[in-house]
């Protein structure tokens, strides 16, 4: 396999550090990304960021089709070269976070990415939320970031809850510096978001649940109860939605499991619904 940095230099190019720009060419390590996405020979494949095309070639070997979106239009002749023995590409110039997975494609699909780290959350948040969701994202992302998506209790986030919410994360390897050229200033890992089981929570509570989930964690060294406030709801109410929800108010939001912010979820809907019945 040839090596980015002399791709690049072949173009006269230097990688963007603005774009996030740090290339994947261990095959070992590509294949273990490919791996983790159990793709079966019948699936569509959304790449994000496919930079050189080491990534994209394997995906195109395993899966029936790709979409690449690349938003440096220098590495487009790059990529032509790269992958021209390859006829179920797609390569579309622009920035993932204009595209819209609803129309992108009209049955399922998985995302498999060595992202851009400086837009992995509104990369997260832009495909999670889109009605055709993927079925599973496999994303190598910080390693920082990786440990936030998969934290479990005591340590959960925002993050971890959001990711969660959608569905189970796995953690699948960590990936030093030097796998990358250029080197990033961190080490990374890869993730799986699967999303093929039904949500564990009915999407009509979504808006509800990311509303509490928020106020939650807004302050971090606070209380729930404390923090449950920026609810609208009196202190009284709280204690109310806590103990029907069998939660101990003085915990703090990382404690909580994900079927404890569902249960509080749905709490909050019985009161909100129960006060509107009773006026
Ligand atoms: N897939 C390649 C690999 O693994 O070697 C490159 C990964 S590199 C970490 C991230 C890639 O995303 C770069 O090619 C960069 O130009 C591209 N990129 C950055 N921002 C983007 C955006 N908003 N939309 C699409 N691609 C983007």
């Amino acid at each position: 396999m040839n090596q980015p940095k002399e791709i690049l230099n072949s173009y006269h190019l230097e990688p963007k550090k603005s774009l996030g720009q740090n290339f994947l060419s261990d095959e070992n390590v590509l294949w273990r990304i490919v791996d983790a996405a159990d793709l079966l020979p019948d699936e569509q494949v959304l790449e994000i960021g496919p930079g050189l095309g080491a990534l994209t070639k394997l995906l195109a070997q395993t899966a029936v089709s790709v979409t690449a979106v690349e938003l440096d239009d220098r590495l487009l002749p790059i990529l032509a070269a790269e992958l021209a023995a390859y006829d179920n590409i797609t390569i579309i110039h622009g920035d993932i976070l204009a595209q819209n997975p609803d129309t992108l494609f009209t049955t399922s699909y998985k995302v498999v990415a060595n992202v851009p780290y400086y837009i992995t959350g509104a990369i997260l948040r832009h495909l999670l939320s889109a009605r055709n969701k993927p079925t599973r994202m496999v994303l190598t992302v910080q390693k920082e970031v990786a440990d936030r998506i998969t934290a479990v209790p005591p340590q959960m986030s925002l993050l971890a809850v959001s990711s969660q919410f959608y569905g189970s994360v796995e953690y699948i390897t960590t990936l030093k510096a030097g796998a990358f050229w250029p080197r990033p200033d961190v080490d990374s890992a890869v993730i799986s978001i699967d999303l093929s089981q039904n949500p564990t929570i009915d999407p009509a509570f979504e808006k509800q649940f990311f509303r509490i989930a928020k106020a939650g964690f807004s302050q971090k060294r606070k209380q729930l109860q404390k923090n449950l406030r920026q609810l609208g709801l009196s202190q009284t109410e709280i204690n109310t939605l806590l103990t029907q929800a069998s939660i101990d108010g003085s915990r703090r939001a990382e404690t909580l499991t994900l079927d404890e912010w569902k249960t509080l979820t749905e709490e909050v809907a019985r009161l909100q619904g129960s006060k509107v019945a009773g006026r």
